[in-house]
């Protein structure tokens, strides 16, 4: 691979972001009311809105920040979880991300790749407990090269085992060239996945200090070159903790108008990791910019309003009464029952705290995780439809095409969770789930709908699959 930032230049306006981030401290309750307003007539914010947002002190208006965010889930999305587990497929890296656990010069991270063997019994052990989605995650390493990642992706979807399969996946790993990025596209994946970590390029340097992961620039216009190859389905992210999580948001909203701008697509999600602990890693003890739970909640709500048409990625990292709080401000999917050491799907070892980036907040097995959002009257979604029938870019049509939800959302979520539980759920799960479900089927207003759903529900209890709108 050929790095080459040749005419590539940065589009995050620092002094502009810090700024607006000072002129917009200020704001009346109706500046904020209107910019709340705006984002739930379903528009992209603006800088300048999404800086004055982020400069609210009053708890009041936190509040309504927080309330808007909430209203917009629920009116827009609904209450469906989409669910999905990370599957570490090796963490060899000739980076020296100062915060992660895998980085090169950390001595007490023990280094392994999967072998063909080993990515099959993983996928088996996923697919044995329910998952179909998953988000492939790889070190950076000429081992991993555009050729071994699709053929790693292209192992999993051919694993068929007992009960089910994986329907989709994403990837997370380091940004490719065109090239690149082509081949990964042949194999079929769903997203792809690269954190920009901090938008503040000073910061970056000095956190990035070797490797090809040390210029800004390359990673910066990583997902441009996704594009350019064709892959119109991309996630950006921030790790919170490293810079001020104010400039972060800013970053997160200038990348997403720079997609729309160059390309007409925004990112289908966002991410906002928080630093974790990893061993060995002495920066993600004390990150310098730690984000408070407090501050953590409101920047959820903020990305949800600044950009109102993309999924929201909340992670295990985070734990299970902050996860819980959070789902109410917008988040669209999270990972459950996540191994995040390499080979511990099939093999939970000692070995796996060594083989891991960072420490997980939330390990509650799947079925646990399924328990609690049922119970709590979210529906968890499995749904891989819209990437399999075809329609690119899931998010941005629940969003922007009226009636889409209902027609397809909801309804596959319910075939999906209602697959879930014939298939692998405990009996409080299954007792919760169904109950659930029957709630959610007396909701649904179009009676062609309501009976269809019924019908389908009805095939899979004979013992019919896969099902979906
Ligand atoms: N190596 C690729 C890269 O760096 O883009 C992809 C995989 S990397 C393992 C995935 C993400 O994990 C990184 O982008 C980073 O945001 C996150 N990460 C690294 N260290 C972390 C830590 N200590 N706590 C939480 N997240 C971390
Ligand atoms: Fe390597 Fe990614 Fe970890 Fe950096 S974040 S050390 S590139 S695995």
């Amino acid at each position: 691979m050929k790095i080459s930032i040749e005419g590539v230049k940065s589009f995050i306006p620092n002094a502009e972001i810090e700024t607006l981030l000072e002129n917009q401290s200020h704001a009346s309750e109706s500046r904020i009311r209107e910019i709340i307003a705006k984002s739930l007539d379903k528009q992209r914010l603006n800088p300048d809105e999404t800086a004055a947002l982020i400069s609210v002190k009053d708890p009041e208006l936190k509040q309504l920040i927080l309330d808007g965010a909430h209203e917009l889930k629920e009116r827009i999305y609904g209450n469906r979880i989409v669910l999905f587990a990370p599957l570490y497929v090796g963490n060899e890296c000739i980076n020296d991300c100062v915060y992660c656990g895998f980085r090169i010069s950390n001595q007490e991270c023990h280094r392994s790749t999967l072998s063909k063997a080993d990515l099959i019994a993983e996928t088996q052990a996923l697919v044995e407990t329910g998952h179909k989605r998953l988000i492939m995650v790889y070190g950076e390493h000429p081992m991993y090269s555009p050729e071994f990642i699709a053929d790693t992706v292209q192992t999993v979807y051919d694993t068929k085992y007992k009960k089910g399969e994986i329907r989709r996946v994403n990837i997370n790993a380091a940004p490719l060239d065109i090239e690149g990025f082509r081949t990964v596209k042949s194999v079929g994946i769903g997203t792809y996945q690269i954190f920009q970590e901090t938008y503040h390029d000073a910061t970056y340097q000095k956190l990035h200090p070797r490797g090809p992961k040390s210029s800004f620039l390359w990673r910066l216009d990583g997902l441009d070159r996704a594009m350019q190859a064709g892959i119109d389905d991309l996630g950006i992210g921030a790790l919170m903790g490293l810079y001020d999580w104010r400039f972060e948001v800013m970053g997160l909203l200038y990348h997403t108008i720079h997609l729309e701008q160059r390309f007409g697509v925004g990112p289908h999600t966002i991410s906002f990791p928080r630093i974790e602990p990893a061993i060995g890693t002495e920066f993600a003890e004390k990150p310098p910019y730690q984000v408070s739970d407090e501050d953590f909640k409101l920047l959820v709500a903020i990305l949800r309003l600044s950009v109102p048409y993309t999924g929201m990625i909340l992670t295990a990292r985070e734990p299970i009464a902050i996860r819980n709080e959070i789902l109410r401000y917008g988040v669209s999917q999270i990972d459950a029952g996540s191994s995040i050491g390499v080979g511990d799907y099939a093999h939970k070892n000692e070995e796996s705290k060594r083989k891991s980036q960072f420490v997980l907040g939330d390990t509650r097995s799947l079925d646990d995780v399924i328990y609690e959002l049922a119970k709590g009257g979210y529906i968890p979604s499995f749904c891989t439809s819209c990437y399999r029938a075809g329609r690119t870019g899931e998010h941005f049509m629940e969003f922007a095409i009226p009636g889409f939800v209902k027609r397809f959302c909801t309804p596959n979520a319910l075939l999906t969770f209602a697959e879930y539980l014939y298939d692998f759920s405990s009996d409080r799960t299954l007792k919760a789930g169904l109950e659930l479900i029957e709630t959610e089927i007396g909701k649904i207003t179009d009676p062609n709908m309501q009976t269809s759903v019924k019908e389908n529900l009805a095939k899979m209890k004979e013992g019919k699959r896969d099902l979906f709108y």
